[in-house]
């Protein structure tokens, strides 16, 4: 449970301004989406709070660290995009294990920690199993399950569902709104459609032309007249 704050994070690209000047502010446990078009600066701002772009000006908070000049691998955060690709010549208890290798944490806590990931995104037993084998939102839920496994302070999502066909977008909807509700995770989630932000947020920043230029519930983005 961590809050996230943004002073005035901007990002430019030589002459154009892809970001500019976002003063948010999101509350422990919220799951709050950033809703725009395409191009409107949501990608940008949130792989500046991931640390994969580099401000160039303001700053990235989460609880009361400064994590602007952090390296993503120091930032303890979570991100899922839409092209999830989990490792295909791995099985699903290898793919969730990669990050927990590479950090170096031992075998018996890897075991247990897959395990209850795995409990966690609803797909016990599937330890064996390899990529062709899953659907698409099975697919999606072990790359959650992979960044889960980690224990990050925030979860940054990019438009996960778009790859997915519209009956299992419903399904995974309601189903990742349910999971960040269980597990209490400060949520960013991007997204270019309005449905899934009306469905799934406490909150909703709506950017333009890469300004933010609206925060508020669903029922007041969606129902002020
Ligand atoms: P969104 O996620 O809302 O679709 P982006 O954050 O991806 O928008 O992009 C915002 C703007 O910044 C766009 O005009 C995009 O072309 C531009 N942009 C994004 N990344 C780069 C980059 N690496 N170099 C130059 N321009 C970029
Ligand atoms: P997304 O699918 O998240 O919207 P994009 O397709 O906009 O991402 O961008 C893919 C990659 O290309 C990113 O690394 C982004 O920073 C970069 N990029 C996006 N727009 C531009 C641009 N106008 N000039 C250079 N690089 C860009």
């Amino acid at each position: 449970m961590t809050e996230i704050r943004l002073d005035t994070l901007t990002k430019r690209y030589g002459t154009s301004t892809a970001v500019d000047g976002i003063d948010l502010t999101i509350g422990e446990g919220e799951f709050f989406s950033l809703l725009g078009p395409s191009g409107c600066g949501k990608s940008t701002t949130l792989r500046m709070i991931a640390g994969f772009v580099t401000p160039s000006a303001g700053r990235i908070l989460l609880g009361d660290d400064d994590v602007t000049a952090l390296p993503p691998e120091a930032r303890d955060i979570g991100i899922v995009f839409q092209n999830y690709a989990i490792f295909p010549h791995m099985n699903v208890a290898a793919n969730i294990a990669f990050g927990l290798k590479m950090r170096k944490v031992g075998k018996a806590e890897i075991d247990k920690r897959v395990r209850e990931v795995l409990a966690q995104v609803g797909l016990e037993g599937y330890e064996n199993r390899y990529s062709r084998e899953l659907s698409g939102g099975e697919q999606q839920r072990v790359a959650l399950a992979r960044v889960l496994v980690t224990r990050p302070r925030i979860l940054l999502l990019d438009e996960p569902l778009s790859a997915l066909d519209k009956n299992m977008r419903e399904e995974m909807k309601f189903w990742i709104k349910d999971l960040q509700k269980s597990l209490g995770i400060t949520t960013v989630y991007v997204t270019h459609d309005q449905d899934e932000a009306l469905t799934m947020s406490d909150r909703i920043g709506v950017m333009e032309r890469s300004r933010l230029v609206q925060v508020g519930t669903p029922e007041e983005i969606y129902e002020r007249p």
